[in-house]
């Protein structure tokens, strides 16, 4: 029997502070509790169900998996290990944000496994960073970013945001040109979005937030595409950038709607056509380890319909678009009939490439290509 391939996400629910957009599942929160919950990722990790798994990505998310001590994380890359089949050419990837990482913690992190580097810049703009609520500078994202290369970080990508409060095209393009500059492997450049339950919400409503028109919002966007493929990086997914041989294997699997198991709270788990969340609140989540009791605080089992609707959703996010063939066979269906009517009205409207093996967004429907998306949701 095949083994089956299981990616695997840990999330670290700590940052220094939280940032003013941020509606992530982190907490500023200090002292025993960091500890306690990252030995119980390593508890959760002992008991799951490793059977016949092999997997080929590992990636830490947040929150800020720098931001406690190297030592307590790397024992969850161990536990990793002890537990599950790691392939021996896995990748490895961590989040880190400038201001939490010095060169001989990246050194650390580098020799215990990891060898991809996920840096939270979001903006070389000094104002900028403040007003987001970031706890660096631009110049400490600069020694960061060298730190890590100095460490022997070989593939690194850079994080960065546009279309923030105030900004302007002239703004980004700076930020862009000197992100370009320190030559990272890969390049995630996303919008920002003001998220309920956020400070920005709250600024929004009160009209304090003055946001980039959609226009602006474009042309930064457009901007980044035509700079990102200038300087050599593909543009392999809507908002992602990867020089050649460097594109993120984890979130491929993601793109592609495969499995993965998600340790720690809040952390979302796919596998054999059931979707579920841990316990979000850390001393909940603690506590449930310590117990022996249910992590799930949230699961859902796809309907082959759902599952088949998120899979195209997801695929058409990448400039590979769809291939045709995988999903049928995976699915049992025929696309081109199930989904005529989609695909005539966006070939139409040369919204989309449609040919039997593939369909792709084009560039004209780059834009909208949240909408287009969501016409294959069920
Ligand atoms: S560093 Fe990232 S996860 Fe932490 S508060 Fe800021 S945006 Fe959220």
């Amino acid at each position: 029997m095949n083994p089956e391939r299981v990616s695997i996400y840990v999330h670290i629910p700590f940052c220094a502070r939280r940032c003013e957009y941020c509606d992530f599942n982190t907490y500023a929160w200090r002292g025993n509790i960091v500890r306690d919950t990252l030995e119980a990722i390593c508890e959760h990790i002992r008991v799951a169900d490793a059977e016949g798994v092999v997997v080929p990505t590992i990636f830490f998310g947040g929150g800020t998996p720098t931001f406690p001590e190297p030592e307590l994380v790397i024992r969850i890359l161990d536990a990793i290990r002890s537990r599950f089949n790691v392939s021996t050419d896995a990748e490895i990837s961590i989040e880190a944000n400038p201001g939490t990482v010095d060169r001989s913690r990246f050194a650390v992190l580098r020799q215990a496994g990891f060898n991809r580097l996920s840096l939270g810049v979001q903006s070389f703009d000094d104002r900028l960073l403040q007003a987001l609520g970031r706890i660096h500078s631009s110049r400490e994202a600069i020694c960061s970013y060298e730190a890590a290369r100095a460490a022997g970080f070989e593939n690194i990508n850079i994080d960065l945001m546009f279309a923030l409060p105030d900004q302007t095209l002239r703004q980004w393009q700076h930020t862009l040109r000197t992100a370009i500059g320190l030559q990272p492997e890969h390049f995630s450049c996303y919008a920002l979005t003001v998220e309920p339950r956020t400070p920005f919400y709250t600024m929004y409503r009160r009209g304090q937030l003055n946001l980039p028109d959609e226009d602006t919002d474009l042309r930064m966007y457009l901007y980044t595409i035509r700079a990102l493929t200038r300087a050599g990086y593909e543009h392999y997914e809507i908002s992602n950038f990867a020089k050649p041989g460097y594109r993120c294997r984890h979130n491929i699997v993601y793109w592609r709607n495969e499995q993965y198991l998600g340790f720690g709270p809040g952390a979302v788990s796919y596998r054999n056509g059931v979707r579920w969340k841990c316990l979000s609140n850390p001393r909940r989540y603690v506590q449930a380890v310590r117990d022996g009791l249910s992590l799930v605080e949230e699961e859902e089992q796809l309907a082959c319909e759902q599952s088949l609707g998120e899979t195209l959703m997801l695929m058409l996010r990448t400039r590979d678009g769809v291939d045709v063939r995988t999903v049928q066979e995976r699915y049992g269906v025929n696309l081109l009939q199930r989904y005529a009517n989609q695909l005539n009205r966006l070939r139409r409207l040369r919204l989309l490439e449609v040919t039997p093996d593939r369909w792709r967004i084009t560039r004209k429907g780059l834009p909208i290509a949240n909408t287009i998306c969501a016409e294959f949701l069920a």
